[in-house]
Protein backbone atom coordinates (compact mmCIF):
# COMPACT_ATOMS: atom_id res chain seq x y z
CA UNK A 1 0.00 0.00 0.00
CA UNK A 2 1.27 3.91 -1.01
CA UNK A 3 1.69 6.10 1.66
CA UNK A 4 -0.25 9.51 1.00
CA UNK A 5 1.50 11.97 3.60
CA UNK A 6 -0.92 14.71 4.16
CA UNK A 7 0.60 15.91 7.68
CA UNK A 8 3.05 17.46 7.21
CA UNK A 9 1.92 20.54 9.59
CA UNK A 10 3.25 17.75 12.21
CA UNK A 11 6.27 17.11 10.84
CA UNK A 12 8.08 16.73 7.25
CA UNK A 13 10.15 14.07 5.62
CA UNK A 14 13.83 14.95 5.61
CA UNK A 15 14.89 16.31 1.76
CA UNK A 16 17.86 14.15 -0.20
CA UNK A 17 19.34 17.36 -0.35
CA UNK A 18 19.70 18.35 3.06
CA UNK A 19 20.11 14.97 4.33
CA UNK A 20 23.34 15.09 1.83
CA UNK A 21 24.17 18.49 3.30
CA UNK A 22 24.42 16.90 6.49
CA UNK A 23 26.14 13.69 6.30
CA UNK A 24 30.07 15.18 6.00
CA UNK A 25 29.69 16.70 9.44
CA UNK A 26 28.67 13.72 11.42
CA UNK A 27 32.01 11.98 10.54
CA UNK A 28 35.31 13.44 8.70
CA UNK A 29 34.47 17.16 9.02
CA UNK A 30 33.75 16.18 12.66
CA UNK A 31 35.80 19.25 14.46
CA UNK A 32 34.37 21.69 16.99
CA UNK A 33 33.72 24.95 15.56
CA UNK A 34 35.20 27.05 18.70
CA UNK A 35 38.23 25.02 18.35
CA UNK A 36 41.50 26.76 16.82
CA UNK A 37 42.70 24.42 14.24
CA UNK A 38 42.16 23.92 11.12
CA UNK A 39 39.16 20.86 11.82
CA UNK A 40 37.43 23.30 14.00
CA UNK A 41 37.98 26.10 11.41
CA UNK A 42 36.52 24.63 8.33
CA UNK A 43 33.52 23.63 10.38
CA UNK A 44 32.73 27.34 11.42
CA UNK A 45 33.04 28.13 8.33
CA UNK A 46 30.45 25.55 7.02
CA UNK A 47 28.60 27.35 9.84
CA UNK A 48 28.17 30.85 8.98
CA UNK A 49 27.67 29.74 5.04
CA UNK A 50 24.66 27.77 6.44
CA UNK A 51 23.66 30.70 9.33
CA UNK A 52 23.67 32.89 6.09
CA UNK A 53 21.29 30.92 4.63
CA UNK A 54 18.58 30.70 7.35
CA UNK A 55 18.86 34.69 7.53
CA UNK A 56 18.50 35.35 3.65
CA UNK A 57 15.16 33.10 3.38
CA UNK A 58 14.39 35.29 6.37
CA UNK A 59 15.33 38.47 5.03
CA UNK A 60 18.06 39.41 8.29
CA UNK A 61 21.50 39.24 9.13
CA UNK A 62 23.02 36.22 9.87
CA UNK A 63 24.40 37.47 13.85
CA UNK A 64 20.09 38.00 14.29
CA UNK A 65 19.97 34.11 14.25
CA UNK A 66 20.11 31.75 17.42
CA UNK A 67 19.84 28.03 16.84
CA UNK A 68 17.75 26.07 19.34
CA UNK A 69 17.22 22.39 19.77
CA UNK A 70 13.55 22.86 18.69
CA UNK A 71 10.53 25.59 18.08
CA UNK A 72 9.23 25.37 21.31
CA UNK A 73 12.69 26.28 22.94
CA UNK A 74 12.54 29.37 20.83
CA UNK A 75 8.78 29.67 22.33
CA UNK A 76 9.92 29.08 25.50
CA UNK A 77 13.67 31.48 25.15
CA UNK A 78 11.65 34.33 23.41
CA UNK A 79 8.86 34.13 26.26
CA UNK A 80 11.80 33.83 29.01
CA UNK A 81 13.92 36.88 27.50
CA UNK A 82 11.42 39.19 27.13
CA UNK A 83 10.04 38.82 31.18
CA UNK A 84 13.91 38.71 31.94
CA UNK A 85 15.14 41.84 30.51
CA UNK A 86 11.63 43.53 31.85
CA UNK A 87 11.16 42.80 35.57
CA UNK A 88 9.29 45.63 35.75
CA UNK A 89 6.74 44.52 33.61
CA UNK A 90 4.03 41.28 35.04
CA UNK A 91 1.75 40.96 31.44
CA UNK A 92 1.71 38.95 28.63
CA UNK A 93 -0.49 38.67 25.44
CA UNK A 94 -1.42 36.08 23.48
CA UNK A 95 -4.15 34.17 21.87
CA UNK A 96 -6.28 31.20 23.09
CA UNK A 97 -5.43 29.54 19.55
CA UNK A 98 -1.44 29.33 20.36
CA UNK A 99 0.58 26.19 19.98
CA UNK A 100 0.99 24.08 23.57
CA UNK A 101 4.43 25.43 23.41
CA UNK A 102 3.24 29.11 24.37
CA UNK A 103 0.31 27.98 26.19
CA UNK A 104 1.37 25.96 28.37
CA UNK A 105 4.28 28.29 28.78
CA UNK A 106 2.05 30.83 29.66
CA UNK A 107 -0.11 29.11 31.93
CA UNK A 108 2.66 28.46 34.29
CA UNK A 109 3.98 31.95 34.28
CA UNK A 110 0.41 32.65 35.34
CA UNK A 111 0.93 30.08 38.25
CA UNK A 112 4.65 31.93 39.05
CA UNK A 113 2.00 35.52 39.47
CA UNK A 114 2.18 37.01 36.67
CA UNK A 115 -0.63 38.61 34.19
CA UNK A 116 -1.72 36.93 30.95
CA UNK A 117 -4.34 37.78 28.35
CA UNK A 118 -5.39 35.51 25.65
CA UNK A 119 -7.04 37.82 23.01
CA UNK A 120 -10.07 35.42 21.19
CA UNK A 121 -10.60 34.37 17.63
CA UNK A 122 -13.79 34.87 15.36
CA UNK A 123 -15.76 32.24 13.97
CA UNK A 124 -13.05 32.16 10.91
CA UNK A 125 -10.39 32.14 13.43
CA UNK A 126 -9.13 36.08 12.57
CA UNK A 127 -7.68 37.78 15.68
CA UNK A 128 -9.81 40.05 17.55
CA UNK A 129 -7.92 42.85 16.88
CA UNK A 130 -9.92 45.00 19.12
CA UNK A 131 -9.33 43.00 21.82
CA UNK A 132 -5.63 42.84 21.21
CA UNK A 133 -5.38 46.75 20.96
CA UNK A 134 -7.41 46.86 24.35
CA UNK A 135 -4.95 44.43 26.18
CA UNK A 136 -1.85 46.54 25.68
CA UNK A 137 -0.89 48.12 28.74
CA UNK A 138 2.61 50.09 29.97
CA UNK A 139 2.93 46.68 32.14
CA UNK A 140 3.09 44.59 29.52
CA UNK A 141 6.14 43.02 28.59
CA UNK A 142 5.70 40.85 25.34
CA UNK A 143 2.77 40.56 23.06
CA UNK A 144 3.13 36.73 21.50
CA UNK A 145 1.12 35.65 18.75
CA UNK A 146 1.47 32.66 16.13
CA UNK A 147 2.16 33.77 12.48
CA UNK A 148 0.06 30.82 11.26
CA UNK A 149 -1.91 28.18 12.84
CA UNK A 150 -0.52 25.02 12.92
CA UNK A 151 -4.26 23.61 13.37
CA UNK A 152 -6.13 25.70 9.92
CA UNK A 153 -3.68 27.51 8.65
CA UNK A 154 -5.34 31.12 9.55
CA UNK A 155 -2.38 34.02 9.42
CA UNK A 156 -2.35 36.35 11.80
CA UNK A 157 -1.46 40.39 10.68
CA UNK A 158 1.61 39.99 12.56
CA UNK A 159 3.06 42.64 10.50
CA UNK A 160 0.53 45.28 11.43
CA UNK A 161 1.09 44.00 15.13
CA UNK A 162 4.49 44.51 15.22
CA UNK A 163 4.09 48.01 14.70
CA UNK A 164 1.37 48.37 16.76
CA UNK A 165 3.69 47.03 19.36
CA UNK A 166 6.59 48.80 18.56
CA UNK A 167 4.51 52.14 18.78
CA UNK A 168 3.72 51.37 22.64
CA UNK A 169 7.42 50.03 23.59
CA UNK A 170 6.32 46.63 24.00
CA UNK A 171 7.90 43.80 22.48
CA UNK A 172 6.53 41.77 20.13
CA UNK A 173 7.43 37.59 19.12
CA UNK A 174 5.65 35.33 16.73
CA UNK A 175 5.84 31.59 16.48
CA UNK A 176 6.32 31.46 12.89
CA UNK A 177 7.07 28.16 12.77
CA UNK A 178 4.15 27.41 10.42
CA UNK A 179 4.86 30.39 7.89
CA UNK A 180 8.27 30.04 7.64
CA UNK A 181 9.02 28.14 4.22
CA UNK A 182 5.48 28.70 3.19
CA UNK A 183 4.88 32.29 2.68
CA UNK A 184 7.20 35.28 2.29
CA UNK A 185 9.09 37.00 4.75
CA UNK A 186 11.24 39.69 5.07
CA UNK A 187 12.52 40.24 8.65
CA UNK A 188 13.86 43.97 8.26
CA UNK A 189 10.98 45.28 6.38
CA UNK A 190 8.70 44.58 10.06
CA UNK A 191 9.20 45.66 13.54
CA UNK A 192 8.86 42.13 14.87
CA UNK A 193 11.30 41.52 17.38
CA UNK A 194 11.78 37.99 17.88
CA UNK A 195 10.61 34.99 15.65
CA UNK A 196 10.36 31.39 16.18
CA UNK A 197 11.04 28.55 13.69
CA UNK A 198 11.72 24.95 13.33
CA UNK A 199 13.63 22.26 10.88
CA UNK A 200 11.45 20.21 10.79
CA UNK A 201 8.31 21.54 9.40
CA UNK A 202 10.73 22.49 6.70
CA UNK A 203 12.09 19.35 5.30
CA UNK A 204 15.24 19.79 7.87
CA UNK A 205 15.81 17.08 10.76
CA UNK A 206 13.86 16.88 14.02
CA UNK A 207 15.81 18.73 17.19
CA UNK A 208 16.77 21.90 15.35
CA UNK A 209 15.17 25.34 15.92
CA UNK A 210 16.13 28.59 15.68
CA UNK A 211 15.11 32.23 17.44
CA UNK A 212 15.52 35.45 15.26
CA UNK A 213 16.39 38.05 17.99
CA UNK A 214 16.49 41.52 16.34
CA UNK A 215 19.55 43.11 16.46
CA UNK A 216 19.65 45.89 19.48
CA UNK A 217 17.04 44.13 21.18
CA UNK A 218 17.39 43.01 25.02
CA UNK A 219 18.10 39.35 25.49
CA UNK A 220 18.60 37.24 28.38
CA UNK A 221 20.11 33.55 27.56
CA UNK A 222 17.52 30.60 28.25
CA UNK A 223 20.41 28.40 28.11
CA UNK A 224 23.85 29.63 30.02
CA UNK A 225 27.03 28.15 29.43
CA UNK A 226 30.00 29.02 26.84
CA UNK A 227 30.14 31.88 24.34
CA UNK A 228 28.51 29.69 21.58
CA UNK A 229 25.92 32.09 19.60
CA UNK A 230 27.28 35.23 20.98
CA UNK A 231 26.64 33.95 24.53
CA UNK A 232 22.63 33.91 23.97
CA UNK A 233 22.56 29.72 23.76
CA UNK A 234 25.24 28.14 25.23
CA UNK A 235 26.03 24.51 24.56
CA UNK A 236 28.09 23.12 21.51
CA UNK A 237 26.61 23.87 17.92
CA UNK A 238 24.50 21.05 16.95
CA UNK A 239 26.69 20.92 13.28
CA UNK A 240 24.65 18.75 11.02
CA UNK A 241 21.55 19.75 11.85
CA UNK A 242 22.41 23.59 11.26
CA UNK A 243 23.91 22.97 8.12
CA UNK A 244 20.63 20.83 7.42
CA UNK A 245 18.78 23.85 8.39
CA UNK A 246 20.79 25.80 6.15
CA UNK A 247 20.05 23.61 3.38
CA UNK A 248 16.62 23.58 3.59
CA UNK A 249 16.22 27.09 4.30
CA UNK A 250 17.64 27.79 0.65
CA UNK A 251 15.24 24.98 -1.00
CA UNK A 252 12.06 26.75 0.93
CA UNK A 253 13.48 29.78 -0.66
CA UNK A 254 13.68 28.14 -4.20
CA UNK A 255 10.28 26.33 -3.84
CA UNK A 256 8.48 29.33 -2.11
CA UNK A 257 6.57 30.29 -5.55
CA UNK A 258 5.60 26.48 -5.89
CA UNK A 259 4.61 26.08 -2.42
CA UNK A 260 1.85 29.44 -3.62
CA UNK A 261 1.10 27.42 -6.72
CA UNK A 262 1.04 24.34 -7.49
CA UNK A 263 0.75 23.00 -4.10
CA UNK A 264 -1.85 25.84 -3.25
CA UNK A 265 -3.90 24.36 -6.39
CA UNK A 266 -3.63 20.97 -4.65
CA UNK A 267 -4.78 21.74 -1.44
CA UNK A 268 -7.85 23.75 -2.94
CA UNK A 269 -9.08 20.73 -5.41
CA UNK A 270 -8.80 18.24 -2.23
CA UNK A 271 -10.85 20.49 -0.11
CA UNK A 272 -13.60 21.64 -2.70
CA UNK A 273 -13.59 17.88 -3.70
CA UNK A 274 -13.94 16.83 0.02
CA UNK A 275 -17.18 19.61 0.61
CA UNK A 276 -18.88 18.34 -1.82
CA UNK A 277 -19.44 15.33 0.40
CA UNK A 278 -22.67 16.49 2.45
CA UNK A 279 -22.35 18.09 6.24
CA UNK A 280 -18.56 19.19 5.84
CA UNK A 281 -17.33 22.92 6.29
CA UNK A 282 -14.00 24.22 6.28
CA UNK A 283 -12.54 25.49 9.72
CA UNK A 284 -10.72 28.91 9.41
CA UNK A 285 -11.02 31.61 6.60
CA UNK A 286 -10.40 30.34 3.23
CA UNK A 287 -8.76 33.81 2.25
CA UNK A 288 -6.37 34.33 4.96
CA UNK A 289 -4.58 31.13 5.06
CA UNK A 290 -1.63 29.34 4.41
CA UNK A 291 -1.49 27.77 0.95
CA UNK A 292 -0.77 24.14 2.12
CA UNK A 293 -3.18 23.59 4.89
CA UNK A 294 -7.26 22.80 5.23
CA UNK A 295 -9.15 21.76 8.43
CA UNK A 296 -12.08 20.01 7.67
CA UNK A 297 -15.36 19.43 10.00
CA UNK A 298 -17.26 16.01 8.62
CA UNK A 299 -20.20 16.28 10.92
CA UNK A 300 -21.76 13.62 13.17
CA UNK A 301 -18.43 11.59 13.22
CA UNK A 302 -15.88 11.35 15.26
CA UNK A 303 -12.24 12.71 14.11
CA UNK A 304 -10.03 10.01 15.69
CA UNK A 305 -12.38 7.06 13.84
CA UNK A 306 -11.71 9.04 10.76
CA UNK A 307 -8.24 8.72 11.30
CA UNK A 308 -8.35 5.32 11.93
CA UNK A 309 -9.92 4.37 8.42
CA UNK A 310 -7.69 6.32 6.26
CA UNK A 311 -4.89 5.17 7.71
CA UNK A 312 -6.07 1.92 6.62
CA UNK A 313 -6.22 3.09 3.48
CA UNK A 314 -2.56 4.89 3.32
CA UNK A 315 -3.76 8.32 4.14
CA UNK A 316 -1.68 9.65 6.69
CA UNK A 317 -3.57 13.08 8.68
CA UNK A 318 -4.38 14.47 12.08
CA UNK A 319 -7.35 15.36 13.88
CA UNK A 320 -8.92 18.25 15.90
CA UNK A 321 -10.26 16.31 18.40
CA UNK A 322 -8.05 15.40 21.61
CA UNK A 323 -10.00 11.92 22.42
CA UNK A 324 -7.10 10.01 22.40
CA UNK A 325 -4.96 11.77 24.83
CA UNK A 326 -7.96 10.95 27.53
CA UNK A 327 -9.47 14.01 27.82
CA UNK A 328 -12.82 14.59 25.65
CA UNK A 329 -12.28 18.19 24.85
CA UNK A 330 -12.23 19.18 21.16
CA UNK A 331 -9.05 20.97 20.18
CA UNK A 332 -9.09 24.58 22.04
CA UNK A 333 -8.32 26.09 18.45
CA UNK A 334 -11.90 24.59 17.25
CA UNK A 335 -13.09 25.51 20.53
CA UNK A 336 -11.62 29.55 20.49
CA UNK A 337 -13.29 29.67 17.08
CA UNK A 338 -16.90 28.34 18.51
CA UNK A 339 -16.46 25.48 16.33
CA UNK A 340 -20.30 23.72 17.17
CA UNK A 341 -19.01 20.44 19.06
CA UNK A 342 -20.67 18.15 16.23
CA UNK A 343 -18.34 19.88 13.63
CA UNK A 344 -15.60 19.98 16.26
CA UNK A 345 -15.25 16.39 16.54
CA UNK A 346 -15.34 15.62 13.34
CA UNK A 347 -12.45 17.98 12.05
CA UNK A 348 -9.77 16.56 10.51
CA UNK A 349 -6.34 18.56 9.42
CA UNK A 350 -5.02 17.86 6.11
CA UNK A 351 -1.50 19.66 5.31
CA UNK A 352 0.58 19.25 1.87
CA UNK A 353 4.04 20.10 0.67
CA UNK A 354 5.76 20.27 -2.65
CA UNK A 355 6.65 16.17 -1.85
CA UNK A 356 2.70 15.70 -2.64
CA UNK A 357 1.51 14.92 -6.28
CA UNK A 358 -1.84 15.34 -8.31
CA UNK A 359 -2.63 11.35 -8.31
CA UNK A 360 -2.26 11.56 -4.32
CA UNK A 361 -5.29 13.98 -4.41
CA UNK A 362 -7.16 11.99 -6.62
CA UNK A 363 -6.80 8.64 -4.30
CA UNK A 364 -8.03 10.76 -1.65
CA UNK A 365 -10.92 12.06 -2.80
CA UNK A 366 -11.65 8.69 -3.81
CA UNK A 367 -11.37 6.99 -0.37
CA UNK A 368 -12.86 9.58 1.80
CA UNK A 369 -16.38 9.62 0.41
CA UNK A 370 -16.18 5.67 1.61
CA UNK A 371 -14.88 6.63 4.56
CA UNK A 372 -16.88 9.20 5.91
CA UNK A 373 -20.10 6.85 4.37
CA UNK A 374 -19.25 3.55 6.81
CA UNK A 375 -18.70 5.54 9.62
CA UNK A 376 -21.94 7.82 9.42
CA UNK A 377 -23.64 4.44 8.65
CA UNK A 378 -22.65 3.34 11.90
CA UNK A 379 -22.99 6.57 14.00
CA UNK A 380 -25.95 7.48 16.38
CA UNK A 381 -26.64 10.64 15.16
CA UNK A 382 -27.11 9.42 11.29
CA UNK A 383 -30.05 7.61 10.13
CA UNK A 384 -31.56 7.49 6.29
CA UNK A 385 -28.80 9.26 4.66
CA UNK A 386 -28.96 12.68 7.17
CA UNK A 387 -29.02 13.86 10.93
CA UNK A 388 -30.79 12.56 13.73
CA UNK A 389 -32.86 15.77 14.49
CA UNK A 390 -33.76 15.20 17.97
CA UNK A 391 -30.67 13.45 19.21
CA UNK A 392 -30.71 15.31 22.15
CA UNK A 393 -26.55 15.87 21.65
CA UNK A 394 -25.06 16.20 24.40
CA UNK A 395 -22.25 19.35 25.07
CA UNK A 396 -18.46 18.08 25.26
CA UNK A 397 -18.01 20.41 28.44
CA UNK A 398 -19.94 17.41 30.42
CA UNK A 399 -18.70 14.29 31.06
CA UNK A 400 -20.97 11.98 28.75
CA UNK A 401 -20.35 13.28 25.33
CA UNK A 402 -21.94 10.49 23.27
CA UNK A 403 -19.47 10.95 20.36
CA UNK A 404 -16.25 10.79 22.48
CA UNK A 405 -17.47 7.89 24.50
C1 LIG B 1 5.56 22.23 15.51
C2 LIG B 1 5.28 23.55 16.11
C3 LIG B 1 5.96 23.99 17.26
C4 LIG B 1 6.93 23.13 18.01
O1 LIG B 1 8.09 22.84 17.31
P1 LIG B 1 9.02 21.65 17.88
O2 LIG B 1 10.24 21.72 17.01
O3 LIG B 1 8.24 20.40 17.67
O4 LIG B 1 9.29 21.95 19.29
C5 LIG B 1 5.69 25.25 17.74
N1 LIG B 1 4.79 26.04 17.15
C6 LIG B 1 4.10 25.64 16.05
C7 LIG B 1 3.13 26.58 15.42
C8 LIG B 1 4.31 24.39 15.50
O5 LIG B 1 3.62 24.01 14.44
Amino acid sequence: MKTIYFDNNATTDVDPQVLEAMLPYFQGRYGNPSSMHHKGGEVAAALREARKQLADLLGCEPGEIIYTSCGTESDNTAMWSALRTQPDRRHLVSSRVEHSAVINNAAFLKRQGYRITEVGVDREGLLDMEGLKNALTPDTALVTLLWANNETGVLFPVEEIARLCSEKGIVFHTDAVQAVGKIPINLKETKIDMLSLAGHKIHAPKGIGALYVRKGLKFAPFMIGGHQEGGRRGGTENVPYIIGLGMAAKLAGERLPEENTRVKALRDRLEDGLLKIPYTMVNGSRLCRLPNTTNISFEYIEGESILFHLSHAGICASSGSACTSGSLEPSHVLRAMGVPFTAAHGSIRLSLATTNTDEEVTEALRIFPEVVIKLRDLSPFWKDGGPVQESGLLSCDTNNCQICN
